[in-house]
């Protein structure tokens, strides 16, 4: 086996070199090319000539030279080895990347330089995709990442095993843990929930959504219990998350706190089913739970009762004694309903002075009459609010479906007539619903309705009752006495309209007319000289209290030029009571004008004596409840002669209303009362027969012994 020379051996080298698919560059020490491989020039773009003597520095583009001599500097120095990418500044301007290898050669100093040169244009641009699509990828996550951390609701994601994966920052408060600890636990441990009403672990969501492949939401009134054990409400949805292939790989849970909103919810849904003053159901919630009842019974083959409950005089009270007195009275009513009923009934408040009460299961009719009568019974007590002792009484009305109603109006409707019929009997007692008593309802809107028309066309009339003057039996005076003269049911008396004409507000322009045609027709009898006494009108609360009342009056007398001496105003107790102050400011102006001013029906108010004498008042009506019994009746007899005692001693003129006995005239002027109105003196008179009185001159009206 032969050696071979080492010129051979070096020959080959330089073979090797010329074939290479490598580019290869000899430098001197300066760095000025000396050889160039084929390879090398390919890469170059030039021929050897070209590149010969030239320092391959210069060939590298001029935004990354400092880049590379840096590096070279540094290569140098250290005595390492040089590598670097870099762009290539081509023949044609283009530009290429490279790769450089330098080594020392030589056996310096100075040393040159062999530079292996590789052409990494393909690598290159793979990186740049890649990089591009790194750098898309950063920016979606960084995207996804603000996203999550910066929206309101709390977002966890977890594993198929359950295992949380992630957690934004409103899920790390709301859950009271740190992604840093989260991640890698049980669902079930980070996000805690339970039922709003039993309190038992809830059914978590996340598993339902992984299990069945689709978005559930959670559970209505569900409670997040935080780490600390703080509570809170929520409302969620979990989603599942799925691989590039489709299969599910874990749940995305959302959720929002919803304690506030609930709670609000809860407080709306109580203002709106709830009477703000006694705090019992409204009439809202009462229908609810009057149809729900219905239903039920019906199933079960059971009854439903209901009382329509309406207070007695309740407009008295809060008149007399102020909306104050009123409205606790309300409050006090209420909790005795309440300790009536079993909780299962509802008690409620329908407005103003009625109640409802609503038995939602009975067997027979019995039980609500037993109600009923318990109800009576308590309310024989009196009440004692802000220190008066009040006695209240009830009208109830009762309805049972299904006998009177199979569905919640006509019970309620029924029940609600019932109780109108307690009222006209009498107060103080309970009605079951007949199918013969007419909805009054019906009765009041035509009657309204009647009403505007008999303004607009004239319906209404006077009659003229006379006052006597008990001693000498001689006529003082006349009650103006409104009736109304309907083209089809005749004569109707005020008790069948005055109070529908009070509650709608008709009762301002009728007490005008009534008004203006009493002085009118006083006048025509004074300019036709008869012989004239004063006329008295009475005023409602709504007419006393309305804005206008005291011009109306005044501009009545300018129109039909009646002296105001002739003219006496009829007012309540109650409505005078009502706002004592306000009330005494008109009374001083109607007296300034001239006017007397009556007390009617008095005896049935709650006066105080103090205020009474402060009121500018003329004459006082004993109200004829006492009157009726005055011969018979001792405590009557007493209260009668004390009210004579007392208007005398405060110089006023009494007036005993509805005298018709002989008797009870007897008793009036032992009791030196000045004067009488009554059947036993005349019936109230149409105005043509008042007119004639009048006239007579000699008065008809017999007086034994006057
Ligand atoms: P009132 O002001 O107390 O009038 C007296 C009522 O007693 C009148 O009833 C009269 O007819 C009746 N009466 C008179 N004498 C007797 C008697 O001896 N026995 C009996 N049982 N009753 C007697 P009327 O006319 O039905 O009026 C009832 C009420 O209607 C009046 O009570 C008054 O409150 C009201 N009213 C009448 N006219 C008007 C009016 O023009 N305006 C207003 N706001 N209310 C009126
Ligand atoms: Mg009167
Ligand atoms: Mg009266």
């Amino acid at each position: 086996m032969s050696t071979q020379p080492a010129a051979a051996l070096e020959v080959d080298f330089g073979a090797i070199v010329e074939a290479a698919p490598l580019g290869v560059l000899v430098t001197d020490a300066e760095g000025l090319c000396v050889h160039a491989n084929p390879a090398c020039r390919r890469i170059f773009g030039l021929v050897e000539a070209q590149l010969l003597g030239r320092d391959w520095r210069s060939f590298i583009c001029p935004d990354d030279q400092p880049r590379v001599l840096a590096e070279w500097r540094v290569a140098a120095a250290e005595h390492q080895s040089f590598r670097v990418e870099a762009r290539l500044l081509c023949a044609d301007g283009s530009l290429a990347w490279i790769r450089l290898n330098a080594a020392r050669y030589g056996l310096g100093p100075p040393f040159g330089h062999v530079l292996t040169v590789e052409d990494i244009a393909d690598r290159k641009s793979a990186d740049s995709v890649l990089r591009i699509a790194e750098e898309a990828l950063f920016a979606e996550k960084e995207r996804a990442q603000v996203t999550l951390n910066s929206i309101g609701d709390a977002v966890l994601t977890t594993d198929i095993p359950g295992n949380v994966t992630y957690m934004n920052l409103v899920a790390e408060r709301m859950t009271g843990w740190s992604r840093e600890e989260a991640i890698g636990r049980p669902l079930a441990e980070v996000f805690r929930i339970v039922d709003g009403t039993s309190g038992e672990i809830a059914a978590n969501p996340a598993h339902l959504a992984m299990h069945e492949d689709r978005t559930v939401g959670l559970a209505a009134d569900c409670v997040l219990r935080r780490r600390d054990g703080i509570e809170a409400s929520i409302e969620d949805s979990a989603a599942p998350i799925h691989n590039r292939d489709g299969q599910v790989v874990g749940a995305v849970l959302v959720f929002h706190d919803v304690s506030e909103s609930r709670a609000m919810a809860v407080k709306m849904f109580h203002l709106a089913h709830h009477d703000f003053l006694t705090g019992l159901p409204n009439r809202a919630l009462l229908t609810e739970r009057l149809a729900q009842a219905i239903g039920l019974a019906r199933r079960r083959h059971k009854q439903v009762g209901l009382l329509f409950l309406d207070l007695d005089y309740f407009k008295h009270i809060n008149d007399s004694l102020g909306h104050a007195v009123g409205d606790q009275l309300l409050k006090s009513v209420a909790e005795r309903l309440m300790s009536c009923v079993r909780v299962t009934d509802t008690v409620c408040r329908q407005g103003g002075d009625e109640f409802v009460i609503l038995l939602s299961e009975i067997e027979h009719l019995q039980d609500a009459t037993r109600v009923a009568d318990k109800l009576l019974q308590v309310f024989s007590l009196p009440q004692l609010i802000d220190g008066h002792e009040l006695h209240v009484t009830l009208s109830i009305g009762i309805s049972v479906f299904p006998n009177d109603g199979d569905n919640p109006e006509t019970v309620m409707q029924n029940a609600d007539t019932a109780m109108y019929h307690a009222k006209a009997s009498g107060r103080n007692n309970w009605q079951l619903f007949r199918g013969d008593m007419n909805t009054r309802a019906v009765q009041r809107q035509f009657i309204e309705s009647s009403l505007r028309r008999a303004l607009r066309q004239d319906e209404f009339v006077l009659h003229y009752q006379p006052q006597i003057d008990l001693k000498s039996g001689a006529l003082t005076g006349a009650e103006a006495l409104i009736r109304w003269q309907d083209p089809k049911q005749g004569l109707v008396q005020p008790a069948q309209f005055v109070p529908i004409a009070e509650e709608s507000g008709l009762i301002v322009p009728i007490g005008r007319w009534v008004m203006r045609e009493a002085c009118r027709q006083l006048k025509v009898w004074q300019d036709a000289g008869l012989r004239t006494v004063p006329i008295s009108v009475n005023i409602s609360a709504m007419e006393f209290r309305h804005k206008g009342f005291l011009e109306g009056v005044a501009l009545i007398l300018a129109d039909t030029g009646l002296a105001p001496q002739l003219l006496e105003l009829e007012l309540t107790e109650s409505i005078l009571m009502h706002d004592a102050e306000a009330s005494a400011v008109v009374l001083i102006a109607l007296k300034a004008m001239g006017m007397h001013l009556a007390i009617d029906d008095f005896g049935t108010g709650y006066s105080s004596l103090s205020y009474l004498k402060r009121f500018p008042i003329d004459t006082l009506k004993i109200d004829q409840s006492f009157i009726r019994d005055v011969a018979t009746n001792a405590d009557d007899a007493t209260i009668v002669s004390a009210m004579i005692g007392m208007g005398r001693n405060l110089k006023q003129r009494v007036v005993a209303e509805g005298v018709e006995t002989l008797e009870q005239l007897a008793f009036l002027r032992a009791q030196h009362c000045h004067e009488g109105q009554g059947f036993q003196f005349s019936h109230p008179l149409g105005a043509a027969d008042f007119g004639a009185l009048l006239a007579n001159g000699k008065h008809p009206l017999s007086l034994p012994g006057a």
